[in-house]
């Protein structure tokens, strides 16, 4: 798979890591008077004045950041927290800001400090893929379309037309339109409409990821309505009948398909925003066979989204960034895994039963 943590750890150049861990100074003689300095907030040592107020720069940082993103946090115990750990850092993000604020970090970014900022470049992609996937979630939840267009001919711009959703929906007509709709969310991302792609390597693009990116977003709203099964939007059983009265498909393997990805998802507690992101990442796949000039595209697109999460890590995990963004990416293999059961599923299904009609969208993908 071209999608490596470490590939994506030698090519970042956005990296800034907390302070390393400062014990050997603490032990150390020599530092009497390194260590007099202590940051206001987190009494670490500290060197330097940021923004006003000595701090080391984990804290700087973590101030920056807040500051640029324009992030809100709130105390969940209505900010005790700074009080209550004295001596460390302080891991509630508001109480830690709050006191960043009460020790008098100031921090005006000018307009070309936001719009240079890579931060800023983070927050813009993060906040267009937000809205583009939830346009696709809205769509999932309220309408549906009776047309039955090929990947071909929808690539060649003929959208489905989409109307009201109607009461009752097959599991069949479910799984298309999370397909169709992931589809039209891919198309609707920027690069895909540049011109160095071609007909063809947007074809393959989506073939190649678009029923994954149904189940990761079927996986996400399961997560989010806490449930840690696959269900259909309407809450109900996934399958067909007919593929649960099949002697060939034992129910531990299909139960495995309903709840593989979405356990990872509850484990890793993953948020819209890194869902957004991630989903992105995953799509941009450089190892397929593309067009020269498709290549580098999604490879540069790919490399823009991975250092928009990356950044996004850093602000949400301060210290465990690197970490955080790295879990993420192992997702990966779940989806890829998820994705083969359903294919093996869908064979056996297809082979087995007899007389489904499918839309020409789901025989071309899956
Ligand atoms: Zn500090
Ligand atoms: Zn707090």
């Amino acid at each position: 798979m071209c999608i490596s943590p470490t590939h994506f750890f030698h090519n970042m150049s956005v990296f800034d890591t907390p302070s390393p861990s400062n014990s050997s100074l603490e032990s150390s003689p020599f530092s009497q008077d390194l260590q007099q300095k202590k940051c206001a907030i987190c009494f670490r040592p500290a060197f330097s004045n940021n923004y006003g107020v000595l701090t080391c720069d984990a804290c700087k940082m973590f101030y920056r950041r807040i500051v640029i993103l324009n992030r809100e946090y709130k105390c969940k115990y209505g900010g005790g927290c700074a009080h209550v750990a004295k001596s460390t850092v302080v891991k509630c993000k508001g109480c830690r800001y709050q006191q960043c604020l009460e020790a008098g970090m100031t921090f005006q970014p000018s307009f070309a400090e936001l719009t240079n900022e890579k931060d800023f470049d983070a927050a813009t992609t993060v906040a267009t893929l937000r809205f583009l996937d939830s346009r696709r979630s809205n769509a999932m939840k309220t309408q549906f379309t009776d047309e039955d267009f090929s990947l071909l001919e929808v690539l060649e711009k003929r959208r489905m037309k989409m109307k009201a959703r109607r009461s009752e929906i097959t599991n069949h007509e479910w799984s298309f339109f999370g397909i169709y709709t992931s589809i039209e969310f891919l198309m609707s991302l920027d690069f895909m409409s540049s011109l160095n792609l071609n007909i063809q390597d947007k074809k393959i693009l989506l073939k190649h990821y678009c029923v994954k990116a149904s189940l990761f977003a079927s996986a996400m709203r399961a997560m989010k309505e806490q449930r840690n099964t696959l269900m259909t939007v309407d809450g109900k059983e996934i399958y067909p009948d007919a593929i649960l009265r099949l002697k060939q498909i034992s129910p531990q393997f299909l139960q495995r398909i309903r709840s593989l990805l979405v356990m990872k998802l509850i484990e890793l507690k993953i948020t819209d925003e890194e869902f957004a992101l991630v989903n992105a990442i995953f799509f941009c796949n450089a190892a397929l066979p593309l067009s020269e000039d498709g290549q580098k595209t999604v490879v540069t697109q790919q490399k823009a989204y991975s250092s928009a999460l990356l950044q996004f890590c850093n602000v949400e995990s301060s210290r465990n960034g690197p970490t955080r963004f790295t879990n993420l990416l192992s997702l990966l293999h779940v989806i890829n895994k998820n994705f083969e059961d359903v294919k093996a599923m869908t064979m056996l299904f297809r082979i087995f039963v007899k007389d489904v009609s499918y839309r020409k969208i789901v025989t071309d993908v899956i």
